[in-house]
Protein backbone atom coordinates (compact mmCIF):
# COMPACT_ATOMS: atom_id res chain seq x y z
CA UNK A 1 0.00 0.00 0.00
CA UNK A 2 2.46 2.16 0.86
CA UNK A 3 5.14 1.23 -1.63
CA UNK A 4 2.43 1.85 -4.50
CA UNK A 5 2.01 5.16 -3.01
CA UNK A 6 5.74 5.98 -3.02
CA UNK A 7 5.84 4.68 -6.77
CA UNK A 8 2.85 6.73 -7.66
CA UNK A 9 4.77 10.01 -6.30
CA UNK A 10 7.92 9.18 -8.23
CA UNK A 11 6.03 9.16 -11.34
CA UNK A 12 4.73 12.37 -10.59
CA UNK A 13 7.98 13.83 -9.58
CA UNK A 14 9.52 11.93 -12.36
CA UNK A 15 7.41 13.98 -14.78
CA UNK A 16 7.35 17.27 -13.56
CA UNK A 17 11.14 17.53 -14.24
CA UNK A 18 10.79 16.28 -17.84
CA UNK A 19 8.37 18.92 -18.35
CA UNK A 20 9.92 21.65 -15.98
CA UNK A 21 10.92 24.61 -18.15
CA UNK A 22 13.48 26.55 -15.87
CA UNK A 23 15.56 26.69 -13.01
CA UNK A 24 12.66 27.54 -10.71
CA UNK A 25 10.49 25.58 -11.64
CA UNK A 26 12.93 22.11 -11.24
CA UNK A 27 13.61 23.29 -7.33
CA UNK A 28 9.85 23.80 -6.71
CA UNK A 29 9.54 20.39 -7.68
CA UNK A 30 12.44 18.95 -5.74
CA UNK A 31 10.84 21.21 -2.48
CA UNK A 32 7.37 19.68 -3.29
CA UNK A 33 8.31 15.52 -3.09
CA UNK A 34 11.89 15.90 -1.59
CA UNK A 35 11.59 19.28 0.76
CA UNK A 36 11.01 18.55 4.92
CA UNK A 37 7.63 18.88 4.44
CA UNK A 38 7.76 16.91 0.76
CA UNK A 39 5.71 14.50 0.10
CA UNK A 40 7.92 11.79 -0.09
CA UNK A 41 9.94 13.22 3.13
CA UNK A 42 6.60 13.17 4.79
CA UNK A 43 6.48 9.55 4.22
CA UNK A 44 9.84 8.42 5.19
CA UNK A 45 9.41 9.80 8.35
CA UNK A 46 5.80 7.59 8.91
CA UNK A 47 8.39 3.91 8.07
CA UNK A 48 9.56 3.64 11.85
CA UNK A 49 6.10 3.38 12.90
CA UNK A 50 5.23 0.63 10.20
CA UNK A 51 5.62 -3.37 11.42
CA UNK A 52 8.50 -4.95 10.89
CA UNK A 53 8.10 -6.18 7.54
CA UNK A 54 6.41 -3.34 5.74
CA UNK A 55 9.36 -1.41 6.91
CA UNK A 56 11.97 -2.94 5.63
CA UNK A 57 9.82 -2.90 2.10
CA UNK A 58 9.01 0.36 2.34
CA UNK A 59 12.48 1.98 3.30
CA UNK A 60 13.95 -0.14 0.61
CA UNK A 61 11.39 2.00 -2.34
CA UNK A 62 11.21 5.14 -0.82
CA UNK A 63 15.09 5.51 -0.78
CA UNK A 64 15.21 4.33 -4.09
CA UNK A 65 12.42 6.85 -5.35
CA UNK A 66 14.67 9.71 -3.37
CA UNK A 67 17.95 8.74 -5.75
CA UNK A 68 16.10 8.47 -8.80
CA UNK A 69 14.50 11.92 -8.48
CA UNK A 70 17.64 13.54 -7.12
CA UNK A 71 19.31 12.26 -10.10
CA UNK A 72 16.22 13.51 -12.68
CA UNK A 73 16.79 16.62 -10.94
CA UNK A 74 20.46 16.85 -11.10
CA UNK A 75 20.81 15.71 -14.93
CA UNK A 76 17.69 18.27 -15.39
CA UNK A 77 20.27 20.94 -14.32
CA UNK A 78 22.72 20.15 -16.35
CA UNK A 79 20.54 20.06 -19.95
CA UNK A 80 21.28 22.93 -22.29
CA UNK A 81 18.08 24.51 -23.55
CA UNK A 82 18.92 22.48 -26.94
CA UNK A 83 18.76 19.48 -25.19
CA UNK A 84 15.90 20.59 -23.16
CA UNK A 85 13.99 21.14 -26.93
CA UNK A 86 14.70 17.46 -28.04
CA UNK A 87 13.60 15.87 -25.37
CA UNK A 88 9.72 17.96 -25.44
CA UNK A 89 9.89 17.19 -29.20
CA UNK A 90 10.40 13.35 -28.55
CA UNK A 91 7.11 11.03 -30.06
CA UNK A 92 6.75 7.98 -30.11
CA UNK A 93 7.09 6.84 -33.46
CA UNK A 94 5.71 3.65 -32.91
CA UNK A 95 2.81 5.15 -32.46
CA UNK A 96 -0.10 4.65 -35.16
CA UNK A 97 0.15 8.25 -37.17
CA UNK A 98 -3.36 9.22 -38.27
CA UNK A 99 -3.68 9.01 -41.99
CA UNK A 100 -4.32 12.88 -44.29
CA UNK A 101 -7.12 13.16 -46.00
CA UNK A 102 -6.24 11.74 -49.46
CA UNK A 103 -7.20 13.19 -52.82
CA UNK A 104 -7.13 11.86 -56.64
CA UNK A 105 -7.04 13.57 -59.48
CA UNK A 106 -10.31 15.21 -60.93
CA UNK A 107 -12.13 12.56 -63.56
CA UNK A 108 -11.52 15.03 -66.88
CA UNK A 109 -7.42 14.44 -65.83
CA UNK A 110 -7.50 11.31 -65.19
CA UNK A 111 -9.55 10.50 -68.60
CA UNK A 112 -6.30 12.63 -70.21
CA UNK A 113 -3.69 10.78 -68.49
CA UNK A 114 -4.90 7.14 -69.56
CA UNK A 115 -5.74 8.62 -73.06
CA UNK A 116 -1.93 9.77 -73.37
CA UNK A 117 -0.45 6.33 -71.56
CA UNK A 118 -2.80 4.47 -74.59
CA UNK A 119 -1.43 6.68 -77.34
CA UNK A 120 2.06 6.89 -76.16
CA UNK A 121 2.18 3.14 -76.68
CA UNK A 122 1.96 3.15 -80.19
CA UNK A 123 4.75 6.48 -80.10
CA UNK A 124 2.35 9.34 -80.29
CA UNK A 125 3.93 12.13 -78.29
CA UNK A 126 1.55 14.56 -76.15
CA UNK A 127 2.42 17.96 -76.76
CA UNK A 128 0.19 21.40 -75.77
CA UNK A 129 -0.72 24.06 -78.30
CA UNK A 130 -1.64 27.91 -77.17
CA UNK A 131 -5.72 28.30 -75.91
CA UNK A 132 -4.96 31.99 -76.88
CA UNK A 133 -4.44 31.46 -80.58
CA UNK A 134 -4.74 33.45 -83.86
CA UNK A 135 -7.11 33.08 -87.00
CA UNK A 136 -4.92 31.76 -88.90
CA UNK A 137 -3.93 28.17 -86.87
CA UNK A 138 -7.61 28.09 -85.93
CA UNK A 139 -9.62 28.25 -88.98
CA UNK A 140 -7.96 29.54 -92.20
CA UNK A 141 -4.54 27.12 -91.97
CA UNK A 142 -7.44 24.58 -91.54
CA UNK A 143 -8.83 25.36 -94.90
CA UNK A 144 -11.81 27.56 -93.37
CA UNK A 145 -11.90 30.96 -94.70
CA UNK A 146 -13.56 33.87 -92.95
CA UNK A 147 -16.59 33.15 -94.86
CA UNK A 148 -17.29 29.47 -94.90
CA UNK A 149 -20.00 28.50 -93.65
CA UNK A 150 -18.52 25.61 -91.65
CA UNK A 151 -17.13 28.38 -89.34
CA UNK A 152 -20.54 28.92 -88.23
CA UNK A 153 -20.73 25.93 -85.96
CA UNK A 154 -17.30 26.96 -84.02
CA UNK A 155 -18.71 30.42 -82.50
CA UNK A 156 -16.03 31.79 -81.20
CA UNK A 157 -14.76 34.19 -78.29
CA UNK A 158 -12.49 36.78 -79.80
CA UNK A 159 -10.44 38.77 -78.12
CA UNK A 160 -10.75 42.32 -78.36
CA UNK A 161 -7.06 43.31 -79.48
CA UNK A 162 -6.34 44.63 -83.17
CA UNK A 163 -5.83 42.07 -85.49
CA UNK A 164 -2.67 40.61 -86.94
CA UNK A 165 -1.92 41.24 -90.33
CA UNK A 166 -0.71 37.78 -91.28
CA UNK A 167 -2.47 36.21 -88.75
CA UNK A 168 -5.56 37.86 -88.28
CA UNK A 169 -7.78 37.81 -85.42
CA UNK A 170 -7.17 36.60 -81.93
CA UNK A 171 -9.15 34.49 -80.21
CA UNK A 172 -9.67 31.68 -77.81
CA UNK A 173 -9.12 28.20 -79.57
CA UNK A 174 -12.13 26.67 -80.10
CA UNK A 175 -11.23 23.16 -81.03
CA UNK A 176 -7.40 21.03 -80.65
CA UNK A 177 -7.45 21.16 -84.59
CA UNK A 178 -5.86 24.93 -83.98
CA UNK A 179 -2.20 22.43 -82.62
CA UNK A 180 -2.08 20.58 -86.33
CA UNK A 181 -0.17 23.33 -88.49
CA UNK A 182 2.06 24.58 -85.88
CA UNK A 183 2.98 20.94 -85.05
CA UNK A 184 3.78 20.71 -88.56
CA UNK A 185 6.03 23.89 -88.82
CA UNK A 186 7.83 22.40 -85.66
CA UNK A 187 8.70 18.96 -86.56
CA UNK A 188 9.70 17.36 -89.96
CA UNK A 189 7.83 14.15 -90.90
CA UNK A 190 6.89 11.71 -89.36
CA UNK A 191 4.75 13.51 -87.06
CA UNK A 192 2.71 11.66 -84.51
CA UNK A 193 1.41 13.89 -82.04
CA UNK A 194 -1.70 13.83 -79.29
CA UNK A 195 -2.36 17.47 -78.47
CA UNK A 196 -4.82 17.39 -75.39
CA UNK A 197 -5.81 20.47 -74.06
CA UNK A 198 -8.96 22.91 -73.18
CA UNK A 199 -10.83 24.38 -75.67
CA UNK A 200 -13.10 27.57 -75.61
CA UNK A 201 -16.91 27.93 -76.86
CA UNK A 202 -19.61 30.58 -76.07
CA UNK A 203 -22.18 27.94 -74.94
CA UNK A 204 -23.17 27.20 -71.92
CA UNK A 205 -25.96 25.30 -70.74
CA UNK A 206 -26.75 21.39 -69.11
CA UNK A 207 -24.56 19.73 -72.01
CA UNK A 208 -22.55 22.42 -73.14
CA UNK A 209 -19.78 24.43 -70.83
CA UNK A 210 -18.00 26.99 -72.39
CA UNK A 211 -14.52 25.29 -71.40
CA UNK A 212 -13.69 21.93 -72.24
CA UNK A 213 -11.23 19.45 -73.63
CA UNK A 214 -10.04 17.80 -76.77
CA UNK A 215 -7.36 15.07 -78.02
CA UNK A 216 -6.48 15.31 -80.88
CA UNK A 217 -4.91 13.11 -83.13
CA UNK A 218 -2.20 13.85 -85.90
CA UNK A 219 0.03 11.54 -88.07
CA UNK A 220 2.06 12.16 -91.24
CA UNK A 221 3.93 9.83 -93.05
CA UNK A 222 5.03 8.62 -96.24
CA UNK A 223 2.18 6.24 -97.44
CA UNK A 224 -0.56 6.52 -94.81
CA UNK A 225 -3.65 5.65 -95.84
CA UNK A 226 -7.29 5.07 -93.92
CA UNK A 227 -6.30 1.46 -92.80
CA UNK A 228 -3.63 3.45 -90.62
CA UNK A 229 -6.41 5.24 -89.62
CA UNK A 230 -8.92 2.96 -89.14
CA UNK A 231 -6.43 0.47 -87.13
CA UNK A 232 -5.17 3.52 -84.72
CA UNK A 233 -8.99 3.54 -83.82
CA UNK A 234 -9.76 0.06 -83.35
CA UNK A 235 -6.97 -0.06 -80.83
CA UNK A 236 -8.09 2.79 -79.09
CA UNK A 237 -11.64 1.15 -78.70
CA UNK A 238 -10.09 -1.58 -77.10
CA UNK A 239 -7.46 -0.38 -74.81
CA UNK A 240 -10.45 2.80 -73.32
CA UNK A 241 -13.55 1.00 -73.94
CA UNK A 242 -12.63 -2.75 -73.40
CA UNK A 243 -12.12 -5.84 -75.76
CA UNK A 244 -15.91 -6.14 -77.04
CA UNK A 245 -16.05 -2.78 -78.58
CA UNK A 246 -15.61 -2.47 -81.91
CA UNK A 247 -15.44 0.92 -84.73
CA UNK A 248 -17.07 1.98 -87.81
CA UNK A 249 -16.16 4.72 -90.09
CA UNK A 250 -19.12 6.52 -91.71
CA UNK A 251 -18.73 9.06 -94.45
CA UNK A 252 -18.89 13.02 -93.48
CA UNK A 253 -18.09 16.56 -94.32
CA UNK A 254 -15.03 18.26 -92.63
CA UNK A 255 -13.32 21.27 -94.43
CA UNK A 256 -9.78 20.00 -92.86
CA UNK A 257 -9.94 16.34 -93.94
CA UNK A 258 -10.57 14.72 -97.36
CA UNK A 259 -12.28 12.00 -96.91
CA UNK A 260 -13.84 12.66 -94.04
CA UNK A 261 -15.47 10.16 -91.37
CA UNK A 262 -17.74 9.86 -88.39
CA UNK A 263 -16.51 7.43 -86.46
CA UNK A 264 -19.02 5.04 -84.33
CA UNK A 265 -18.47 2.57 -81.80
CA UNK A 266 -20.44 0.16 -80.81
CA UNK A 267 -22.79 0.54 -77.66
CA UNK A 268 -21.54 0.14 -74.62
CA UNK A 269 -25.00 -1.38 -73.37
CA UNK A 270 -26.15 -3.67 -76.06
CA UNK A 271 -22.26 -4.52 -77.60
CA UNK A 272 -23.86 -3.65 -81.56
CA UNK A 273 -26.90 -5.64 -81.13
CA UNK A 274 -29.25 -1.97 -80.50
CA UNK A 275 -30.95 -1.43 -77.62
CA UNK A 276 -33.32 1.49 -75.99
CA UNK A 277 -30.37 3.51 -75.80
CA UNK A 278 -28.59 3.33 -79.02
CA UNK A 279 -31.27 2.14 -81.19
CA UNK A 280 -29.62 0.94 -83.61
CA UNK A 281 -26.38 -0.87 -81.68
CA UNK A 282 -24.00 2.31 -82.56
CA UNK A 283 -22.62 6.05 -80.79
CA UNK A 284 -21.12 8.56 -82.20
CA UNK A 285 -17.15 9.04 -80.81
CA UNK A 286 -16.31 12.16 -82.95
CA UNK A 287 -14.53 13.44 -86.26
CA UNK A 288 -11.85 12.22 -88.42
CA UNK A 289 -10.23 11.64 -91.77
CA UNK A 290 -7.32 12.11 -93.73
CA UNK A 291 -5.44 15.23 -93.79
CA UNK A 292 -6.75 17.85 -96.75
CA UNK A 293 -3.41 18.93 -98.78
CA UNK A 294 -4.40 22.51 -98.32
CA UNK A 295 -3.83 21.90 -94.74
CA UNK A 296 -0.68 20.02 -95.30
CA UNK A 297 0.64 22.83 -97.46
CA UNK A 298 0.16 25.27 -94.74
CA UNK A 299 1.90 23.62 -92.28
CA UNK A 300 5.01 23.32 -95.59
CA UNK A 301 4.03 19.66 -95.68
CA UNK A 302 4.65 18.35 -99.77
CA UNK A 303 1.25 16.55 -100.28
CA UNK A 304 2.84 14.37 -102.94
CA UNK A 305 5.62 13.05 -100.88
CA UNK A 306 3.37 13.33 -97.65
CA UNK A 307 0.03 11.92 -96.30
CA UNK A 308 -1.27 11.65 -93.27
CA UNK A 309 -4.92 11.21 -90.89
CA UNK A 310 -6.31 13.48 -87.88
CA UNK A 311 -9.18 13.22 -85.47
CA UNK A 312 -10.33 15.03 -82.71
CA UNK A 313 -12.37 14.15 -79.92
CA UNK A 314 -13.69 15.49 -77.30
CA UNK A 315 -12.09 14.17 -73.43
CA UNK A 316 -15.89 14.75 -71.31
CA UNK A 317 -17.31 12.91 -73.82
CA UNK A 318 -15.40 9.68 -74.17
CA UNK A 319 -15.00 9.48 -70.59
CA UNK A 320 -18.96 9.58 -69.90
CA UNK A 321 -19.26 7.19 -72.63
CA UNK A 322 -16.85 4.81 -70.99
CA UNK A 323 -18.00 5.26 -67.62
CA UNK A 324 -21.73 5.27 -68.55
CA UNK A 325 -21.91 8.03 -66.36
CA UNK A 326 -25.23 10.24 -67.18
CA UNK A 327 -24.94 13.42 -66.35
CA UNK A 328 -27.90 15.42 -66.13
CA UNK A 329 -25.55 18.50 -65.91
CA UNK A 330 -22.62 18.44 -67.72
CA UNK A 331 -21.68 21.71 -65.80
CA UNK A 332 -21.31 19.80 -62.87
CA UNK A 333 -17.80 18.68 -64.14
CA UNK A 334 -16.95 22.05 -63.30
CA UNK A 335 -18.38 23.14 -60.49
CA UNK A 336 -15.50 22.09 -58.09
CA UNK A 337 -18.27 20.31 -55.40
CA UNK A 338 -16.42 17.23 -53.36
CA UNK A 339 -20.03 15.64 -53.33
CA UNK A 340 -20.07 14.76 -56.62
CA UNK A 341 -16.18 14.27 -57.10
CA UNK A 342 -15.24 12.22 -54.23
CA UNK A 343 -17.77 9.77 -56.02
CA UNK A 344 -14.99 8.80 -58.53
ZN1 LIG B 1 -27.18 -0.28 -77.37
Amino acid sequence: MIAEKIQNLKNEALSQILKAKSEDELEETRIAYLGRKGQISQILKKIPSLDREERAQAGKIANEAKEAIENALKRAQKQTPAEKKKIEEWFDISAPGIRPPLGHLHLVSQAIEEITAIFAKIGFTRVRYPEVEWDFNAFESLNMQGDQPARDDFETFYIDVPPHQKWGRMLLTPHTSSGQVREMKAHKPPIRMINIGKCYRPNYGVSHTPMFHQFEGLLINKGVHIGHLKGTFDYFAKEFFGPKRKIRLRPFNFPFTEPSFEVDITCGICLGKGCRVCKEGWVELGGAGMVHPVVLKHGGIDSKKYTGYAFGWGVERVMMMKSGLKLPDLRLMYSNDLRFLNQF
